[in-house]
């Protein structure tokens, strides 16, 4: 017996459910890249995505996702033998240390935990002891997607300053950006990166890079620039060289409709939806947990990410069997346990395109399958869901 009919309910941390409006904004014939709307479409959406960073400064648009966007930062502000420092918080800032130390840059780890968020003092205190200034960019993540952990970029930045270090400051917000706050300008970002397919409810495909004014001053002598990805050869009028070729059509219309939608809806509003429906997915996690066969990855409930709950199960049934039936039986495709946590975890994805009924439905068949393979767990976890979003929603 399944129960799964209908559009498949997408629960994984990326590529997210992507709004009818923006797939309707694709279906167009090719056209004109030379000439009329797509370069106002262009220039709106370079306006736009520094007004969504919250920079002044400039932003890049390229045909990439998230693993191209980390090339593309590190390439326009470093050279052979920079040392950067990584801060550790599960797999993604490391992740974009493996594609720097590729490139040829030193890269040092600052040691972290798999479920706590980076700790801002240790940063401090690693700064302090380069009296040489050797590391020249500190590399972090907002929301660390396999960890499920949210950082205090704001308090790493004053960190950074509190130092006295002149590093760049470079952050991963591709499973926050459009649904978290993030301040490019006011946390003292110098290189901010992120991809369309997360919060931002776009097809995977365009990688997205803002650059501050002390960034765009390394970049001039940066000896890892490379043609594709520089950002000097993309700054002319010229409409082809701002995507160094062939700009990526029915995405671009696809990003304008997402972006549109997001400034419709208001950040404020939009980053509430975001904190109501993962608190939700938390109340349901906590009560889950009572049997002590589940349990949160992130230990410190204000590291929490408002975008993706990580779940450890405990045992066996195991988290990929409950996943298996959560597809396989009703249709609902929750995220894997990734990298340390393969096997061991689950994730529920809450960003971008999602509602109370996505939530509430994914909460639903997660806990009949916590049912169907008798993984003992505290019961009543939807009801809190439901009982903390009535009770929000009163207020
Ligand atoms: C998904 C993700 C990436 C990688 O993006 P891809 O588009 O899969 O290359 C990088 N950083 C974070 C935080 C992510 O969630």
């Amino acid at each position: 017996m399944v129960l799964r009919a209908g559009r498949e309910f997408l629960a994984i941390p990326g590529p997210t459910t992507m709004p009818d409006e923006v797939l309707a904004a694709m279906h167009r014939p090719a056209m004109d890249i030379y000439a009329g709307e797509l370069i106002a479409i262009t220039d709106s959406l370079l306006a736009d995505l520094s007004r969504l960073f919250r920079t002044a400064g400039r932003s890049y648009i390229y045909i990439a996702n998230g693993h191209g966007a980390w090339e593309a930062a590190l390439t326009n502000v470093l050279s052979r033998g920079d040392k950067i420092l990584v801060l550790e918080s599960g797999r993604f800032a490391v992740g974009w240390g493996e594609a720097a130390a590729r490139l040829g840059v030193e890269v040092e780890i600052l040691p972290g935990s798999w479920s706590r968020a980076v700790r801002p003092e240790a940063v401090e205190a690693r700064l302090k002891q380069d009296s040489g200034s050797r590391i020249k960019a500190v590399l972090a993540v907002q929301v660390d997607t396999a960890s499920g952990v949210v950082n205090d970029i704001a308090a790493i930045g004053q960190a950074i300053r509190a130092a006295g270090h002149d590093a760049l400051f470079m952050v991963d917000a591709v499973a926050s950006l459009g649904c978290m706050p993030f301040a490019m300008d006011d946390w003292r970002i110098d290189v901010a990166m992120s991809a369309s397919q997360k919060g931002l409810m776009t097809p995977p495909g365009i990688g997205l890079v803002a650059a501050g004014p002390r960034a765009r001053d390394v970049h001039l002598k940066a000896d890892l620039r490379t043609p594709y990805w520089d950002w000097t050869a993309r700054e002319g009028e010229e409409h082809y060289m701002k995507y160094s070729g062939t700009p990526p059509v029915h995405l671009l219309y696809a990003l304008r409709k997402a972006l549109d939608m997001l400034f419709a809806e208001g950040a404020e509003n939009t980053f509430r939806r975001h904190r109501l429906l993962a608190e939700a997915v938390r109340q349901a996690v906590s009560v889950w947990a009572e049997r002590e066969r589940l349990a949160f990855n992130i230990t410190a409930p204000g590291e929490r990410s408002d975008t993706v709950t990580t779940v450890l199960v405990h045992g066996t049934p195991s988290a990929d069997d409950l996943k298996d039936f959560c597809r396989d039986t009703c249709g609902v495709v929750l995220g894997n346990g990734i990298g340390a946590l393969s096997g061991h975890a689950f994730r529920i994805a809450h960003m971008g395109h999602i509602n109370a009924p996505m939530v509430l439905g994914t909460l639903g068949v997660t806990e009949v399958g916590l049912n169907v393979l008798r993984i003992p767990h505290g019961t009543g976890g939807v009801q809190a869901a439901t009982a903390y979003l009535g009770d929000s929603l009163r207020a």
